[in-house]
């Protein structure tokens, strides 16, 4: 992936939201991973100016890219590298399913909405990624025929851990999923499964996502 042939305000947008994440802290290889991927093919032409801004954006069907930092952050949590199968769950435009198929070896995404996922499949072809399956499905399910995956990132929050997803997780493999209530609060959790099965859950970040809806309905 190259910016050498993009808007020159873009590209300076685009190099200062890096600068910022790596003075947060964001791991090196996951900004390196950022920095390949071109945030503003990924959102409408409206908002195409706030691109590299560290915020989120609509993309559609009432649902949002995630900020940057917060990209950032849930990536790094997830530890990839070269080898890694990665489970996604909300497909969305297909932004966080670049970043990890930069860093991934291969990356299967599944998205409720039809049109985000077919938008999103084209968009990633013509950008050039070869290592992304994409379906359309419920998340909550996860996707059994690829199980078992080493990290799994969900982005809509769910009211509670989808036991589909810890169980197509590998020993040794990680999960990253927001759980709880837009109005009672969000968190960030980090599940990680040990090599005898047993799962470990860490709080990370309060945080605010759209919710994960099973079968079109919001979960209760
Ligand atoms: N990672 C996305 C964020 C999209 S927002 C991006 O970078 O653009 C959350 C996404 O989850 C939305 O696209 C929404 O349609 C999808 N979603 C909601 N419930 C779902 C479910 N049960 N299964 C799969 N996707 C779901």
């Amino acid at each position: 992936m190259s910016m050498t042939d993009v808007d020159p305000r873009i590209r300076t947008a685009a190099q200062r939201l890096h600068a910022q994440l790596s003075a947060r802290g964001v791991d090196r290889g996951v900004v390196a991973a950022m920095v390949r991927v071109p945030r503003h093919e990924f959102v409408p032409a409206d908002v195409q100016a706030s691109a590299y801004e560290d915020v989120p954006l609509p993309i559609g069907l009432e649902q949002t890219i995630s900020q940057p930092s917060l990209v950032g952050k849930m990536t790094e949590a997830l530890r990839l590298n070269r080898m890694c199968r990665v489970l996604e769950i909300g497909t969305g435009c297909g932004y966080q399913t670049a970043i990890l198929a930069e860093l991934a070896s291969q990356v299967y995404s599944v998205e409720l909405e039809e049109t985000l996922s077919i938008d999103a499949r084209v968009r990633l072809r013509r950008l050039g990624y070869r290592n992304v399956e994409a379906c359309v499905g419920d998340g909550y399910q996860g996707w059994p025929e690829r199980a078992p995956f080493d990290a799994i990132i969900v982005t809509a929050s769910a009211p509670h851990v989808p036991p589909p997803l810890v169980a197509q997780l590998k020993p040794g493999g990680r999960m990253v999923i927001p759980v709880g209530h837009v109005l009672d609060g969000q968190e960030l959790l980090l599940i990680e499964k040990d090599a005898s099965g047993r799962t470990r859950t860490g709080h990370v970040i309060p945080v605010r996502f759209v919710p994960l809806r099973r079968g079109g309905e919001p979960d209760e």
